[in-house]
């Protein structure tokens, strides 16, 4: 196997590591983007909820002030029964005609309140409905999201151990120092230089001459067995070889 070879293979997995790191960076980010479209449903219910107990409430209050009311006519009703005087008899049917009158209004505005529930149960209802949806929905891809994170995992660190084996194989410590350096800047690190045209196949420069007799004589010396040189592409400087 060339030089170029085994830095070819060696690339092959560096280009699966650099997948899988991106992936696994993206993954928590698309579990956190979906919680926390979950989060938005979240409070939507939790509006609704609110709604739904402030008109319940109105509804109490309205109750409890005509059941106040009915007692106060009870009581007023009671003690004029036992008045002698017309007068004060009288007095009472007016005060307890003022209670009543109150009384109608509040049974008035309890009805008007109570009006208002079934629309606040339904907004309760669906945006219950919605978020229980939403929930199985997140919680599924969730699951999804752990269990790729785990895989990827695992092939990472196989590609790294494979890596290892790759790295091994490339014999010449130059070549090897010169991809490993340029591997952070520049990706693929070793392409090939077309034909017929002399294009660097990473930047699409179009190299001199010389770069293209240098890279003929590599694949020369490579077949041959015989130590090669690094040709770089003079624009990115990549490794340049003749497919
Ligand atoms: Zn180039």
């Amino acid at each position: 196997m060339s030089v170029v070879e085994a830095l070819l293979d060696l690339q092959e997995v560096d280009g699966r590591i650099r997948e899988l790191e991106v992936e696994l960076k993206d993954l928590p980010r698309r579990k956190a983007l979906e919680n926390a479209r979950l989060s938005g449903v979240s409070a939507d219910l939790a509006a609704a909820q609110e709604g739904l107990k402030y008109a319940q409430d109105r509804v109490k209050s309205y109750e409890d002030e005509a059941r106040e009311l009915k007692e106060k006519v009870h009581q007023l009703k009671l003690t004029q029964s036992g008045l002698k005087s017309n007068k004060e008899y009288q007095q009472y049917s007016i005060q307890i005609d003022f209670v009543n009158h109150d009384l109608e209004v509040a049974e008035s505005n309890q009805l008007a309140a109570m009006d208002g529930l079934p629309s606040a149960e339904r907004r309760v209802a669906d945006a219950q409905a919605r978020y229980d949806q939403e929930k199985g929905g997140v919680d599924q891809f969730a699951a999804e999201i752990d269990e790729r994170i785990a895989s990827v995992k695992i092939e990472l660190e196989e590609c790294q151990a494979a890596r290892v084996e790759k790295a091994k194989a490339v014999k010449d410590p130059k070549f090897m120092l010169y991809y490993e350096r340029l591997r952070m800047k520049r990706w693929p690190v070793v392409v090939p230089l077309t034909d017929p045209d002399h294009v660097c196949d990473g930047c699409h420069m179009v190299q001199p001459p010389s770069v293209d007799q240098l890279a003929q004589a590599n694949a020369r010396n490579a077949a041959a067995e015989k130590p090669q040189s690094i040709v770089a592409c003079t624009m990115c400087g990549r490794i340049l070889y003749k497919a």
